[in-house]
């Protein structure tokens, strides 16, 4: 049962269906978080990370989407078992949620003022235009702005990518959630900007104990921000580990492939190293271990037995036979 945990997720299974049948996206997913923790997912595409998110958030539209097992817990609250009228009221009021395009959360026909003052009143319905006006710039002055007044008489299509994803977080963080959802929040955008919105977060997580779940394919992001990872590939959890165990000792072959795999710093820009291989078609996935087919230490059981996720030390887990 979840104690302190603001989330606790326990064996979510989740699938599309498609004219072929129906696709498992995720399976076996436990995880939690609790004040003060940044959760880093981490994965290639198509790893269960974003579906992950999406997932508990309730994002993804059913149909096609489907939740096959488990539960998603928020305090009392079990998530998968709201009414959608329900969900929404979480969404906007304990879960926040960043995501990659940050022009796709703002209206491009109102200023960022009537933008911020509208869902600060939906928020708080008692709370008056001019108060809100005062809160807007107040939180646009926290992820940077000091000329907050021109921002909010702006639209936004005259700022830039960073200042809208800086937006973004300014008006999801107003509402004061009680965990933050941020899937590549930084990926569209300039190295600059980017360390600048992370660090943002981690401030404001530090602060004020908000739990952020962070979906990245980066280990440099996770390596600055999170206190916690977790490893997904083919649908599945393959590791996890406080942070600097991870960096410093990965057990898992995927999660090493994955540090290996940093962008060379002394390499022509865009040039990095790949991991060789193709991740499973989870159309039809190995009997087996699923990183068998890209593993350097596969042995024969790998291809035919699935490994389990199994407990190798203090808030250490892994799925490997051989670890
Ligand atoms: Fe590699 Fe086998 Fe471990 Fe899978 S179970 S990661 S194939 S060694």
């Amino acid at each position: 049962m979840p104690s302190a945990a603001t989330l606790d997720v326990r064996d979510l299974r989740m699938g599309f269906s498609t004219p072929a049948g129906l696709i498992v996206a995720v399976e076996d997913v436990t995880l939690s978080i609790s004040k003060g923790e940044v959760l880093a997912i981490i994965g290639e595409s198509g790893s269960g990370k974003t579906v992950t998110a999406m997932a508990i958030a309730r994002l993804l539209p059913v149909p096609p989407a489907r939740y096959l097992e488990g539960s998603v817990r928020m305090g009392e609250a079990q998530l998968l078992a709201l009414s959608e009228r329900e969900m929404e009221e979480v969404r906007g009021r304990r879960i926040g949620t960043i995501f990659q395009n940050p022009r796709a959360s703002l209206d491009p026909s109102f200023t960022i003022g009537a933008q911020l003052v509208e869902t600060l009143r939906r928020h708080d319905p008692a709370l008056s235009r001019t108060a809100a006006r005062a809160a807007s710039a107040q939180a646009l002055r926290e992820v940077g702005f000091p000329d907050a007044e021109r921002v909010l008489a702006s639209y936004p299509h005259q700022l830039s990518g960073g200042m809208c994803q800086r937006i973004a977080l300014a008006m999801t963080l107003a509402c004061k959630p009680e965990l933050l959802i941020a899937d590549e929040p930084t990926t569209a955008l300039d190295v600059g900007v980017q360390a600048r919105i992370l660090m943002l977060l981690k401030r404001r997580s530090q602060a004020t104990g908000l739990p952020v779940i962070l979906i990245t394919h980066d280990i440099g992001v996770v390596a600055a921000m999170a206190t916690r990872v977790l490893v997904m590939y083919g649908g599945q959890l393959q590791e996890e580990a406080p942070v600097e165990d991870l960096l410093e000792r990965p057990l898992h072959p995927y999660t090493r492939a994955l540090i290996a795999a940093i962008p060379d710093p002394d390499a022509p820009r865009g040039e990095r190293l790949f991991i060789e291989g193709e991740p499973p078609n989870l159309a039809d996935p190995p009997p087996g271990c699923r990183f068998a087919p890209r593993c350097p230490l596969a042995e024969a059981q790998c291809y035919k037995v699935q490994p389990a996720l199994r407990a190798v030390g203090p808030g250490r887990s892994v799925r490997c036979h051989l670890v």
